[in-house]
């Protein structure tokens, strides 16, 4: 097979769009469309300057996608002052499972000479996933618990360190299990709390392709995130941390076992197989329908009431935050 734009030695050939694909096409098409989604989504404000730049927070894991994340931006930005990139990674407390990859996450950060922040469940909580996983007070799966913990890290650390957007490596495989989930579920308000949370453009792109003219609700009590990685397959993701030799670890976590999304992510693929170009059709329409539920319910901000966590000082609309809730159902077990 021949490389479709240089007549090479094809690596891939992407059944969505037909093409054949060489090395250094297939990772140079991963660039640019990361490059496309941060236009179309208007993530560098007009208002940045080297004065004042837009700070953004890179969740790094360690894995591929967040490894060739943080490698894209860093070549795309490194010669621009109006955005400041940090990395921050958590470690959850697994046994054999995260030091391997805090180990990629420090080569890497090193290698770009990118600011590389690292915070524990340990320090933060005073808990260990592994030891969280034998308790189970509340009889759910491990992810359920790191999700909230995760979430609460991320928010609070990406406030520290002043940051303006919160960057994840959400590939499209992901995306699009989470909008069958959100359908299967019929789960429209969390639709549109998708969109106003990481989904919807801070402005429309000037070139007006953009698949909505919507933009989203301005969050007052989280920082906004944005996920540049989520018009690329899994696959083509890792084939690139493969050509470009990029420090990612690979292994997966023993806990993880969101069982759902493990069927969803059956299914997805074997339509994806034979009806190529499903993923891309199912965010497509996606995108829409999350914005106009996004003008129904106005996302997550608009409709509840925020305090405090009378504990940690969390937005929440309850008494207690829910991450304080686990952690008290943690310390009575
Ligand atoms: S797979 Fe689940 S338990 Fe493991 S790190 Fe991810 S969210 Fe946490
Ligand atoms: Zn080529
Ligand atoms: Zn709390």
């Amino acid at each position: 097979m021949e490389c479709d734009k240089c007549g090479d030695h094809a690596v891939l050939h992407a059944a969505y769009s037909g093409l054949h694909l060489c090395e250094d096409h297939l990772c140079r098409t991963v660039e640019k469309r990361l490059r496309r989604r941060v236009r179309e989504d208007g993530l560098v404000p007009d208002d940045a300057t080297p004065e004042d730049p837009d700070t953004w927070v890179i969740g790094l894991s360690g894995g591929k996608d967040s490894v060739v994340l943080t490698s894209i931006l860093h070549d795309v930005f490194e010669r621009d002052p109006r955005i400041e990139l940090v990395a921050l990674s958590i470690h959850e407390g697994i046994e054999g499972y995260r030091d391997k990859s805090l180990e990629a996450c420090e080569e890497l950060t090193e290698d770009l000479g990118i600011r590389h922040e690292v915070v524990s469940y340990a320090e933060e909580f005073d808990v260990r996933m592994d030891d969280v996983v034998e308790k189970d007070p509340e009889g759910m799966a491990a992810c359920a618990y790191c999700g909230v913990f995760r979430r609460d890290v991320l928010s609070r650390y990406a406030e520290e360190l002043g940051a303006d957007k919160l960057l994840t490596g959400h590939n499209l495989d992901d995306e699009a299990e989470t909008a069958l989930m959100n359908f299967f579920e019929g789960d429209v308000e969390q639709m549109a709390q998708h969109f106003d949370a990481s989904l919807g453009p801070f402005e429309t792109g000037s070139d007006g392709d953009a698949p909505t003219e919507r933009t989203r609700e301005k969050q007052e009590h989280h920082v906004p995130r944005a996920k540049p990685l989520r018009d690329v397959p899994e696959k083509e993701i890792a084939l690139y941390a493969r050509f470009r030799d990029l420090p990612a670890h690979i292994t997966e976590c023993p806990h993880a076992e969101e069982a759902y999304r493990g069927e969803v992510q059956q299914l997805m693929l074997g339509l994806e197989e034979n009806h190529p170009g499903t993923r891309h059709s199912i965010m497509a329409g996606y995108e829409k329908l999350a914005a106009l539920a996004a003008d129904a319910y106005g996302g997550d901000d608009a409709d509840a009431e925020f305090g405090e966590c009378d504990s940690c000082g969390a937005p929440t609309a309850r008494d207690l935050c829910r991450k304080c809730n686990l952690l008290d159902a943690l310390e009575a077990v």
